[in-house]
């Protein structure tokens, strides 16, 4: 008697590209999560020392400008080591592989029986690989990494630019265009919700429970907000 068979869901085959497409949004999640964060601290603060517009606008469009070139910048040097590390580790494989084919072959089945083949198939699958793209096998197998697939550093920086300053201009916007009397609580509700939202975004594109992640998140901006307004309040007091 044979068992009725489920059938196999094809999901996992997608699973790398679907992957780094969710870590991508979620990476954006979280820049978004930053502008939102440092400019609502910056922007109370400075409310919490004075009621004029311009000089609100001026230090959250400054806020806004050197958080996202800074997010960028190191954006931009974080890909580029990394992508450099990759290239150097493709090009010593290459050399390898030019100078001792026959280590590589060992290698590279050694790595494949690792991975639960039997010698035999994994004897086998390596001489098919070698053959067909020698340095991508040993680049995906060995070092993880796809050759043709290597982030480019700079849509890594203005994916960080981009992100942070979508988030910093919600404070931003929040506390220059309502009426002087409305400006915090506009800006601390709109704050704390887009907060929330962000929260419970980046746990569920990371596959995490969401409650904690929003209640963490929002404390993290509640704080931020009420240490720089204290300061701003002391300072514009003090008439600094
Ligand atoms: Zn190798």
């Amino acid at each position: 008697m044979t068992e009725p068979t489920t059938q196999p869901t094809h999901d996992e085959a997608h699973g790398g590209a679907l992957g780094q497409r969710l870590n991508w949004l979620r990476a954006a999640v979280l820049g978004a999560n930053d502008g939102i964060v440092s400019t609502a601290g910056l922007v109370v603060g400075v409310a919490g020392a004075t009621q004029d517009r311009a000089t609100l606008l001026t230090a959250g469009l400054a806020g806004l400008l050197a958080g996202s070139m800074s997010m960028a910048a190191g954006e931009y040097v974080s890909v580029s080591t990394q992508r450099d590390a990759e290239k150097a580790a493709l090009a010593q494989e290459k050399r390898e592989l030019r100078e001792q084919p026959e280590e590589e072959l060992a290698e590279l089945t050694r790595m494949l029986r690792e991975r639960g083949m039997s010698e035999e198939v994994a004897r086998e699958a390596a001489e098919q690989l070698t053959e067909r793209d020698a340095l991508r096998a040993h680049a995906r197998v060995e070092l993880g990494i796809d050759p043709d697939e290597l982030t480019n550093a700079w849509h890594a920086a203005w994916a960080s630019f981009l992100s942070f300053t979508v988030g910093a201009l919600l404070p931003l916007l929040a506390i220059v265009l309502p009426p002087a009397r409305w400006r915090l609580g506009v800006t601390v509700v709109s704050v704390l919700a887009a907060l929330c939202l962000t929260g419970w975004s980046s746990a569920r594109l990371g596959a995490a429970r969401a409650r904690p992640a929003v209640v963490r998140n929002v404390l993290g901006g509640a704080l931020a907000m009420g240490v720089t307004y204290a300061a701003g309040t002391l300072l514009g007091a003090a008439g600094v």
